[in-house]
């Protein structure tokens, strides 16, 4: 029997699918991570932005193409959001953000489980992937404005640091790189009477090297400074959630900082790694930003000089507390979206020119022959002449020069 487990959103989602792979390797399925002929399918959708709701009831259509009789199951945050857009001939059981292991006890209908109030484990999973994704906490309690996720995966719960850290020991047995990650990674443990910075200090004597998932902003103080220098193996890599650079906007979006106060804490980290890569999110189209606001975006971004930015266009969600407001014209905030791109991309590529020379650590995920790609521990995509790399190994390199997206080594 085989069973693919198709991934949609995040990096959360990911690492349950991995947990889903192990749990059906483990039932003797013979399993895949891709669109591949199967008889059975697994969706993990996603519910973030309209688009990728729309790419999870799409990816139905596909699956159905390559096996018209595929049993297939959709579970996640579009399901939880709205199950009867799943409710399709072929889809067998329909399940939200609880229980995910379920799938095979369920075979069909529709099965939306209320979201638990405690950590709801998964099989510790096997890392399939160069990188090793450890999920370490589910939910979120932020609420911000124009987000649907914590209506859809419940109050943050954090999985046991002993769990946490008997996977993150068995992964580096594979790999020299564990991403930690959660829906809100900052709140890890504070409803278990701990916290990030004494997980980083717990994983700290691992032999992987380990790069935290989405920060927000507040987690940075200085204990969380402190295990972060005491670290033997955390990436200078630290993506900080911004959405805006308008003390206006953040505060309509229900964030808990001020620009200035966002500032600090940058300054706080570059005190102690001054040339780790600070990556963020951007939202473009908030309904109350104004063209001024914008401009403000443009010139705190500009202030930081992030080493990569997601941007993203504002998706207006159903249930959230914006969507009441509206949303700007299309064509506005497709002219942002564009103005943003090109500041990040030339942000980008001065962050990168300055480490033409210089060694990197590049975990190699992907071969073609002639080259091997991977990150460096500040996540910059780095290519090097092929010569049979290990994926998931540590390669010291020396940058040689730039390319469009990113550098080439020896
Ligand atoms: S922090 Fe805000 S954007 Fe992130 S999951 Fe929570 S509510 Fe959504």
């Amino acid at each position: 029997m085989k069973t693919a487990v198709i991934n949609i959103g995040c990096k959360v989602n990911q690492c349950e699918c991995d947990s889903l792979m192990t749990g059906l390797i483990a039932l003797g399925h013979e399993v895949s991570d891709e669109l591949v002929y199967a008889d059975n399918y697994i969706i993990n959708t996603c519910a973030v932005t309209k688009e990728a709701e729309r790419k999870s009831r799409q990816v139905i259509g596909k699956v159905k193409k390559i096996n018209p009789n595929a049993a297939i199951y959709v579970i996640g945050c579009a399901s939880e959001k709205n199950a009867e857009q799943f409710e399709i001939k072929g889809v067998r059981y329909v399940s939200g953000t609880a229980k995910k292991d379920a799938v095979f006890e369920m075979l069909s209908g529709t099965h939306i489980s209320p979201i638990p109030g405690a950590y709801e484990s998964l099989p510790i999973g096997t890392n399939f992937r160069a990188r090793a994704y450890v999920k370490v906490e589910d939910g979120c309690n932020n609420f911000c404005s124009y987000c649907v996720i914590p209506y859809l995966r419940g109050r943050c719960r954090s999985r046991a640091p002993d769990d946490v850290i008997t996977e993150c020991r068995a992964a580096a047995e594979t790999t020299d790189e564990i991403v930690l990650t959660g829906i809100n990674l900052s709140a890890y443990g504070l409803d278990v009477g701990t916290n990030l910075a004494e997980l980083i200090t717990k994983l700290s004597d691992l032999k992987a090297r380990i790069r935290l998932g989405s920060l927000e902003v507040n987690v940075i103080d200085a204990d969380f400074i402190h295990a972060l220098v005491s670290s033997n193996n955390i990436c200078p890599h630290f993506h900080l959630s911004l959405q805006s650079g308008s003390n206006e906007v953040l505060s309509a979006m229900n964030r808990h900082y001020t620009a200035e106060e966002y500032a600090g804490k940058v300054a706080m980290l570059r005190t102690y790694f001054p040339t780790a890569a600070i990556t963020t999110d951007v939202i473009v189209g908030f309904p109350t930003e104004t063209e001024e606001t914008f401009e403000e975006t443009m010139r705190f971004v500009r202030e930081i000089g992030f080493s990569n930015i997601h941007v993203f266009p504002y998706s207006r969600r159903a249930g959230t507390a914006a969507f009441p407001l509206g949303a700007l014209p299309e064509d506005t905030v497709a002219s942002r979206v564009k103005r943003l791109s090109a500041l990040r991309d030339e942000l980008k590529r001065e962050y990168e020119s300055a480490f033409v020379s210089s060694e990197l650590d590049v975990v190699i995920e992907t071969t073609d022959g002639i080259y091997a790609e991977g990150y460096s521990e500040n996540y910059i995509r780095v290519y090097v002449p092929d010569r049979d790399y290990p994926a998931g190994k540590i390669i010291k390199v020396t940058i040689e020069g730039e390319r469009a997206d990113g550098l080439v080594a020896k």
